[in-house]
């Protein structure tokens, strides 16, 4: 998203959080078609990469661990609204290493959504240094922050994104569609991928045919498909019933343990947040606390617990 000008004129209130509504509908829309743009570059980039040894890529530069994913150091973000400044982000420094799941929490307001725009690659820190999978990502264009969040994040969101006249399998397709990969292996990939979320067989549904919890496995799937260093999901149990949080808590909780996926998880729940290892806490653009979950639920233990329900292959 474009950055507010200075000079730029006064917006009206309405309009802005309007469109702040928008914003995470829009976010994947924004990235998969600013990907598309870029798709030559990318593959450009792509025969680069294998004909370049790692370290003399541009924009890649040596970090003390190599195991972390995301390194904010110092992160400031001011929104400019004409002559009023909001200063969202005021100092916030986190190192994620690979392979952790951690949940992010704090009051509306406190500057979670602004940190996952910026952990996403979908905005650009006004201050600060964004490290992401050994690269810093805190200065580079909207072509080149595109790009990277092609190859190196994987979003899921609240309202689940996904495209409605489409199949389930076409949904789970569409991001190796942006990164240029061949039709038969973007078939193969997005089976296999669905399979991994337990939805093997539904691979022809619509999003009408899925219930809530199926669709959010669906976006799920749709965030693995491309190997990611990083899976981003901001609120992704806000619409679900308990027992589907849970069931989607214990997919989450699967891709951590045994694929070692770095998952970074916005929630305001409390008890969401303990299927997670570490919490990191916001207030008023600072992070407060941040420490490691004692007692970590566990949502493959719970289910197994709950009473067997048929699954509900109805809109919901
Ligand atoms: P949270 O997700 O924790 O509710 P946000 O990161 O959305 O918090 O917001 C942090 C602060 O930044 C709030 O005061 C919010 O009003 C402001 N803010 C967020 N996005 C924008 C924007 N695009 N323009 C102006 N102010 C914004
Ligand atoms: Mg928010």
């Amino acid at each position: 998203m474009a950055r507010r000008e200075p000079e730029a004129e006064a917006v009206a209130v309405e309009e802005i959080n309007e469109e702040r509504a928008n914003r995470e509908r829009d976010a994947l829309t924004i990235s998969l078609t600013t990907v598309n743009l870029v798709r030559t570059e990318e593959l450009m980039q792509a025969i680069q990469e294998i004909t370049t040894p790692q370290t003399s890529l541009p924009g890649l530069i040596a970090i003390p661990d190599a195991r972390s994913v995301i390194e904010l150091e110092n992160i400031h973000k001011t929104y400019t609204m004409g002559d009023i400044q909001v200063h969202a982000l005021r100092g916030v420094s986190l190192t994620i290493g690979k392979g952790e799941f951690v949940a992010i929490m704090g009051a509306s307001g406190s500057g979670k959504s602004t940190t996952m725009n910026i952990l996403g690659c979908l905005d650009r820190p006004t201050k600060g240094t964004y490290i992401l999978d050994g690269q810093d990502v805190s200065q580079m264009s909207k072509d080149e922050r595109a790009d990277i969040r092609s190859r190196k994040i994987g979003f899921v969101f609240q309202g689940f994104n996904l495209l409605v006249r489409t199949s389930a399998l076409e949904n789970v397709e569409l991001p190796m569609l942006y990164a240029g990969i061949a039709g038969s292996q973007r078939h193969e990939r997005a089976i296999e991928s669905l399979a991994a979320v337990g939805l093997a067989g539904r691979e022809q549904n619509h999003p009408n045919q899925l219930s809530g919890g199926q669709q959010q496995r669906v976006a799920v799937a749709r965030a693995l498909v491309n190997h990611p260093a990083l899976i981003l999901a901001d609120e992704p149990t806000g619409n679900l019933d308990s027992r589907t949080a849970i069931e989607v808590m214990e997919i989450f909780q699967r891709l951590n343990r045994e694929r070692g996926m770095t998952i970074v998880l916005v929630t305001h729940e409390a008890d969401i947040a303990q299927y997670a290892q570490r919490v990191v806490v916001f207030k008023d653009g600072k992070i407060r606390k941040d420490y490691r979950v004692e007692d970590q639920r566990d949502a493959f233990e719970e289910l197994r617990n709950l009473p067997a329900v048929e699954e509900d292959d109805d809109e919901e």
